[in-house]
């Protein structure tokens, strides 16, 4: 929604501008029909020529009124840019009506109006302009020469002929500018979409390089970034729980029931541990069955009370296909603090869990206490 108002803001700058320039056409025209006037070139009263002024003044402001309002965003082109080179086309034919031998040279003023329509309108819209052009033209030589104030029809025969031709070749160059920007377009489009399958690409490459292959957990790389991270991020005064948790005698699982069940038991594992966890909470595939855990901001209750529930959920679990009785896990926790050292924390964590082993098996070990949990 914001990016939608950016860029319409955006465009109505662009917009203002290019209104900008329409009107320092129209001043330049008025500057040149100063320069007719003060050689006698005019053929009307200085008063006509002043109204047509003001006319044309009262139409600029018109469409900036429009154009300040934002009316304009609600017309399928809001470059109102048809409008705008018609009414333009209206006031210079109007205008060349008060011309006589001067006529010729104020012609090239229509190309002037209508190269605003080179880059913006579609083909047969600007064809429309420029046939609107060409017989606004023809039509007041015609009407000049059936009122018998053609002053030289010989001359207005070549002006009309040279318009005609001018014009159809601007509309061809239009159309094929509209082809170009077309393709330019196409190929914008095209690019966008390698770039979003890239993007795409590499989501799934980071993913891959984050993950374990067997039990979709990050991997040990992954979580040293992240408990590092963590680490750094540690306000005085808070902890960081962390833990190694060993599956206990692992090996004999794989020996009796075989590798792929050994396998299916460490996907039990990470299941367990996605349901007993909460988001925040950081848990990876360390090495083989020992897994690593981060509980950010907890305390020696809370952390102690977390472990054990897991244990005990790993307890009851039933890896499917697979008839494992006293499935248990080993658990050595210790606490990290704001000056703490990650590898330390983890060889404090190590001993822990060598603990929880020499003691018996399938129970939590704390380095804050010499009691098992
Ligand atoms: P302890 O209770 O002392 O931890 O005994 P344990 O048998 O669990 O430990 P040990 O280190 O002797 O054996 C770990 C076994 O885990 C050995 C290894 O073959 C097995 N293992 C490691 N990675 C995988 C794996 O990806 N899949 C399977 N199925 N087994 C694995
Ligand atoms: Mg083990
Ligand atoms: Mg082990």
């Amino acid at each position: 929604m914001r990016d939608q108002r950016v860029t319409q803001r955006s465009l109505q700058s662009l917009l203002l501008k290019r209104f900008g320039m329409a009107t320092a056409s129209y001043a330049l025209t008025g500057l040149l029909c100063g320069v007719a006037l003060l050689n006698d070139l005019f053929r009307a009263p200085l008063s006509t020529a002043l109204l047509l002024v003001g006319l044309a003044m009262l139409g600029q402001l018109v469409f900036l009124a429009l154009f300040l309002s934002r009316q304009n965003l609600r017309f399928r082109d809001p470059s109102l840019t048809e409008a705008q080179v018609l009414v333009a086309l209206v006031w210079l034919t109007a205008l060349l009506a008060m011309f006589a031998e001067g006529r010729g040279s104020l012609l090239v003023i229509y190309l002037l109006i209508l190269l605003f329509g080179v880059f913006q309108l579609p083909p047969r819209v600007f064809a429309r302009c420029a046939a609107f052009a060409f017989f606004g033209f023809a039509g007041l030589n015609l009407f000049e020469a059936y009122s018998y104030r053609l002053a030289d029809p010989g001359l207005a025969i070549l002006q009309v002929s040279v318009l005609a031709g001018v014009l159809a070749w601007l509309s061809l160059f239009a159309s094929y500018v509209q082809a170009l920007r077309q393709r330019m377009r196409q190929r914008r489009f095209a690019l966008q979409a390698h770039q979003d399958t890239l993007r795409g690409m590499m989501r799934q490459l980071e993913d891959l390089a984050a993950t374990d292959e067997l039990t979709g957990l990050f991997n040990r790389r992954h979580f040293l970034r992240l408990a590092g991270h963590q680490l750094e991020s540690l306000h005085a005064g808070r902890q960081h729980g962390l833990a190694l948790i060993d599956l206990d005698h692992f090996k004999r699982i794989n020996d009796v029931h075989g590798h792929a069940a050994g396998d299916r038991v460490l996907q039990t594992f990470a299941a367990v541990v996605r349901a007993c966890l909460r988001d925040g909470d950081v848990i990876a595939r360390y090495g083989g069955e020992e897994f690593v855990l981060l509980l950010p901001n907890t305390d020696a209750d809370q952390f102690s009370a977390c472990c054990e529930r897991l244990r005990l959920a790993f307890n009851q679990a039933e890896p499917l296909g697979v008839k494992v009785d006293n499935l248990s896990l080993s658990v050595g926790m210790t606490l990290m603090n704001m000056r703490d050292d990650l590898d330390e924390a983890l060889q404090r964590a190590d001993q822990a869990l060598y603990q929880a082993k020499r003691s018996g098996r399938n129970r939590c070990a704390a380095t804050w206490e010499d009691a098992d949990a």
